[in-house]
Parts: structure tokens; sequence; C-alpha cells
């Protein structure tokens, strides 16, 4: 890391969080970032990607500390806010006075705006809850020197591209951009054009590196003896587990069928409020829960470490889906098990699963 010429505070907080050699997407893209040019990575999370375009940014802050310049990460969900915003705060923690502030929808308002009125540097947030702030003018961003959008293709799929653009027309037009995605279709291309000044494109070929290290099994199993085969998964793996299933109603049900059977077990799904599901991811990193059962919502950015194994009870709508649950452990080179439920009317998806895992 010393060769990308970082200075020392930033150093030091990587030493401490044990960070020795840098990935590929931090090979490729932090030389680019501290030049200053754009930049467009096709990355998936769990390749390191968060590092590579914090590292860089908050180098520039550093430097330009005078000029009160800001930085505006936009990502499509609380969670990975929340995650990229903890992560800057990491990487700036030996820094001296850098603020970092996450702000999104589900959450106190007029607590954000207080936040925002001190002095922040760093911004995190979704689409929706920072065009809001923008709009009411609490949100001052005159002088953002940088945008990032991560997980673009994620944002799309949510339905946010009027609201990004909406957002990037109102910026500063000297601004660095950088876009992270982790799949490249041409809409993404297409903002990409819009908007990125002659960017450094990158692409991390990760899938395989990254599914390599994980255990695949899959087990063909009726509809309704699956309940049964997960518990008998659960007498031998019964710690750090993440099961995957396709309805709210399901993860509530199958939660309760756990407890009865005696584990620890909470549920992550897009009903449950804002803090609460800080909470259950916050419970989880510290080993407080077993398993969490989870629709789709978990299955994207969430850096959970000590996931040992994923279980798919249903399989994912989108077959590309599958390769983030399963990313949710394996993480930075460690090992990981995913187990997957076939049933006959999954066959053809989880021929298309095959395809893209080349398995
Ligand atoms: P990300 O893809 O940004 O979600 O990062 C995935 C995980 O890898 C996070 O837990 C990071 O803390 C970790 N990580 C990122 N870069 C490195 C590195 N160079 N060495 C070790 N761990 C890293």
């Amino acid at each position: 890391f010393a060769c990308f010429g970082f200075n020392k505070l930033i150093l030091n907080s990587l030493e401490s969080k044990g960070y020795k050699t840098p990935t590929p997407i931090q090979k490729a893209a932090i030389p680019e970032l501290m030049l200053g040019r754009d930049l467009l990575g096709q990355a998936q999370t769990g390749t390191g990607k968060t590092a590579a375009f914090a590292l860089p940014l908050i180098e520039k802050l550093e430097n330009n500390k005078e000029s009160n310049a800001k930085v505006l990460v936009m990502t499509p969900t609380r969670e990975l806010a929340t995650q990229v915003a903890d992560s800057f705060k990491s990487y700036s923690a030996e820094s001296t006075n850098l603020r970092t502030l996450a702000i999104y929808g589900g959450t106190d308002f007029r607590n954000q705006i207080s936040s925002l009125k001190r002095k922040t540097d760093i911004v995190v947030g979704t689409p929706g809850r920072i065009m809001d702030h923008i709009r009411q003018g609490t949100f001052k961003i005159n002088n953002i020197s940088c945008l990032v959008l991560d997980e673009a293709d994620e944002m799309l799929k949510m339905g946010f591209l009027e609201d990004i653009e909406w957002i990037i027309d109102k910026l500063p037009e000297n601004k660095q951009m950088v876009l992270f995605s982790a799949t490249m279709p041409n809409e993404i291309r297409n903002i990409a054009k819009k908007y990125l000044n002659e960017p450094a494109e990158i692409l991390i070929k990760s899938v395989k590196q990254e599914t390599q290290l994980i255990t695949q099994k899959y087990i063909n199993v009726q509809r309704h003896h699956k309940l049964d085969a997960l518990k008998r998964i659960l007498e031998i793996t019964n710690e750090g587990v993440i099961i995957f299933v396709r309805t709210k109603l399901l993860t509530t049900s199958i939660a309760e069928a756990l407890e009865n059977s005696g584990h620890s077990v909470a549920v992550l799904n897009g009903d449950i409020p804002q803090n609460q599901r800080e909470n259950t991811v916050d419970r989880l990193k510290k080993g407080f829960i077993d398993i969490l059962v989870a629709t789709d919502v978990a299955a994207r950015g969430l850096d959970i470490p000590n996931i040992e194994h994923v279980i798919n009870y249903d399989l994912p709508q989108q077959a590309e889906d599958f390769i983030h649950r399963i990313g949710r452990t394996g993480r930075a080179g460690a090992k990981g098990q995913a187990w997957s439920y076939v049933t006959k009317s999954d066959n053809r998806k989880w021929k298309e699963i095959e395809k893209i895992l080349s398995i």
C-alpha cells in the first residue's frame, strides 16, 4: 500500500485493519483515482472495491483540506450505505478531522439535518434520501469534488435512475466520477458515456476466483421436504449461517420453526424497520445470533465476516443473484460453503446458475 503514495495516517489505519497487500481491483483502481481520473469498474462485493475507491478519495481530501471539498457516495441500500460509511470511517480513523455521514430513508430526517449542518467530508447515502436533502436545502452540494456510484446496476434495478440523474445534474460539473457495477448492462454503459470523462475502465473477473473458495453442494429435494432437510443440515452446521428464502412470510415461518428446534435465529427482510435491521446485522457480526433467515434484501453488499454457510432454501428469482448470495461467505479469501435446494421445478433455473458459475 505504501507504493501508492498514501500518507502515513492511512497506512497506519490499514495496518491496524490487517491489510497487507492490495487486492487486484485495488491495484488497478487506486493509481487511476490518485491521478484524478474518472473510473468505470466492473467488480463485485468481496473484491475489496470499497477500499479501492475510499482510500484514494480520503488521501485527496486530506491533501485538500482547505478547499472544503466533499465526497458523495450513492448506494442502492441502507445496509450498504452504512457499511461503506463504516469503511470510510475506519480507513480515516487515524486521519484528523475527516467526518463521514450515512444518510438514508427509514431513519429520522431531523437528526440527519443537524448532522449535515456540521462539517461533513464524506456523505454516503441512498438516492431517495439524498435527493430529499438536496431539495430541502439541507445538504449543500456546491463543494462536491467526487461522486461515487456504488453497485450502479442494483440502483438501476431498484428504479433509482431518474433520481440519480436528477442528483448528478445538480452537482458541480468539474468533479471526479467513479462508477462501480457488478454487471455492465447497456443502461450502465449509457450512464457512463453520458457522465464519465474518459474513464479508466477496469474489469475484475472475480466470480470464478471467489466461488472457487466456496464449496458448493446442491440437494435435490421435494418442496414439502425442504424444512426437514434444512433441520438436518443445521444439526451439523449451526453457526454463521444465512438462509435465503423467497418471501418475507417464509423468513418468519422458517425462523419460528428453527427457534422451536432450539436454534438462535434472526430475520432480515424488507419489512423490518431500519434500526432493527442494523441491530440484527450487528448481532450477527458479533456472533450473538447463529442463523439469519433472509430475503434477497440481505444478499447484496452486506459484509459479515463470520458467515461460513449460505443455504439457498429457495433459489433466487434472478440467476445472477445467486452469486451475490453465496458471496456472503468466502469473503476476502476465507473459505465457505453454499448449499442449495433444487426442486423439480427449479431445474431450468439451476442450469442457468450452473452456466454462470461454469461448474
Ligand atoms: P468489499 O469488496 O469492499 O466489500 O470488501 C470485502 C472485504 O475485504 C471487506 O471485509 C474488507 O475489509 C476486506 N478487504 C478489502 N481489501 C483488503 C485487503 N487489501 N486485504 C485484506 N482484506 C481486505
